[in-house]
């Protein structure tokens, strides 16, 4: 299937927010995966894992409350109590299958990841029912960060409760503004008052780390504004802050409205407005005692609160997608899930893994890919890539990381190549100067 965001051309705009994806979440990217390749994911599930190669487990719970207008992922606001109970178990079965595959090796998963879609849509009864069946299964008591992605409208004292006891570490609250205006005309289903509630009773709890996201650039952001959500999201102290500058993917909202209005423009901040937010935000934070951790992060304590789902993605760990459209690695292999709700339930029905395309890239390409995921770390170690894949990446990078150099964005000095700030607030940008030619024909979906 060819999608319209397959067909435009690459890459991302320089200044205008137009259509099409920004951020790089892997490589190659998904529209080189296809349903030719499947057999290659059934032989990695056959296949005993590497050796030190840690495993990750995650979820993703399709269901909102309402579709917020500029959201991409996969979501249902649709799905009744039993339609939702019969996905969860579906989701158990779906793990059961797995839990017997050699590729487990005896590993219990380092990480646990809860996404959406939201997660805390989930009743106390249902999260009980499914993490209790997940740690059966596979046992997550050796996990080093079991995230909890949620929307602060669905989270209720009890819930916020049963979250924690049932062992996650890291609460993620997606705040992205604090505006009630702007919440609203953004499609976003809870209100500022809900943000408090949420944070100050979850911070009565003993959460290991509990983090805002925000975005900057939503529809009818101002300067302002953004200050504002700085400020208050400063005085309420989370141990880690997530910063995404607006997109606005085709499959959105937004874009179904520009199109039908035949504009080329969103109604957003233009992206060096944006990177000025982020920039501005990122000051802000260090003054408060923050760290800049990555493109996207901000951390109060850098030597506890670290992002372990992040990291391992980046560094090439092996990681089950249980859910609708989830992607997995596996073993050196890409897989996603069917895409859809229906054809996923059916397909475990029949007793069969729901994988709908899959792609193994080449060493070099799972080079390219770790180096260029490691960039939004804003530091590399040379050294690393050179043991891992036997291939000094000054040597395979030496033309971009050339003109890169050149253009003043980054540097390489000894073992340690640095991006710059401002770099890093284009990082998603810049990082396909890595890309082989075959891959920069068509732009992420
Ligand atoms: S809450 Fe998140 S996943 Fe749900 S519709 Fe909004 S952006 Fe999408």
């Amino acid at each position: 299937m060819t999608t319209e965001a397959e067909r435009a051309p690459a890459p991302p705009p320089l200044n205008e927010t137009t259509a099409g994806n920004y951020f790089v979440s892997n490589y190659p990217p998904f529209s080189f995966w296809s349903e030719d390749h499947l057999g290659e994911a059934e032989a990695a599930l056959a296949r005993a894992p590497k050796p030190g190669t840690k495993l990750g487990l995650y979820l993703h719970i399709p269901f909102c409350r309402k579709r917020c207008h500029f959201c991409y992922f996969r979501v249902y606001t649709d799905k009744d109590s039993i339609q939702i109970r019969n996905y969860i178990n579906t989701a158990i079965r779906e793990l059961e299958m797995y839990a017997s595959q050699p590729f487990i090796g005896g590993r219990k998963p380092h990480f646990v990841y809860f996404g959406g879609g939201t997660p805390s849509y989930l009743s106390v009864d249902q999260l009980t029912l499914l993490m209790g069946e997940m740690k059966r299964l596979l046992p997550w008591d050796e996990a080093q960060e079991v995230a909890f992605e949620c929307e602060p409208g669905t989270l209720t004292e009890p819930k916020i409760k049963a979250i924690r006891e049932l062992g996650v570490t890291r609460l993620s609250l997606g705040v992205e503004n604090f505006d009630d205006h702007v919440l609203e005309i953004n499609g976003r289903a809870h209100r500022s008052k809900e943000i408090w509630r949420a944070y100050e009773y979850a911070r009565s709890l003993d959460f290991p780390q509990i983090n805002i996201d925000l975005i900057a650039g939503m529809v009818e952001e101002t300067e302002a504004n953004w200050r504002e959500c700085v400020r208050k999201t400063i005085d309420l102290a989370p141990d880690s802050v997530t910063i995404y500058q607006m997109e606005i993917p085709y499959n959105t909202t937004i874009y179904k409205e520009m199109k039908a209005e035949g504009k080329l423009v969103a109604p957003v901040a233009d992206w060096p407005t944006k990177r000025s937010w982020v920039d501005y935000a990122f000051n802000e934070f260090a003054r408060a005692g923050y760290s800049v951790t990555s493109a996207y992060t901000v951390v109060r304590n850098p030597e506890k609160t670290k992002f372990v789902y992040r990291d391992q993605v980046w560094s090439g760990a092996d990681m089950v997608a249980l859910g609708v459209a989830s992607f997995s690695h596996v073993g050196g292999t890409h897989f996603q899930n069917l895409a859809d709700f229906d054809p996923y339930l059916a397909k475990l029905n029949e007793g069969k893994l729901p994988h709908w395309r899959a792609y193994t890239p080449t060493s070099d390409e799972r080079l390219i890919r770790e180096w260029i995921l490691q960039h939004k770390l804003g530091k590399l170690r040379v050294s690393y890539f050179t043991e891992k894949f036997g291939v000094d990446p000054r040597e395979r990078f030496a033309e971009p990381l050339s003109k890169l150099a050149a253009d003043g964005w980054l540097k390489v000095e000894g073992d340690e190549l640095t991006l710059t700030r401002a770099a890093l607030l284009q990082v998603d940008r810049l990082i396909h100067h890595y890309f082989l030619p075959q891959h920069l024909s068509a732009r992420y979906t």
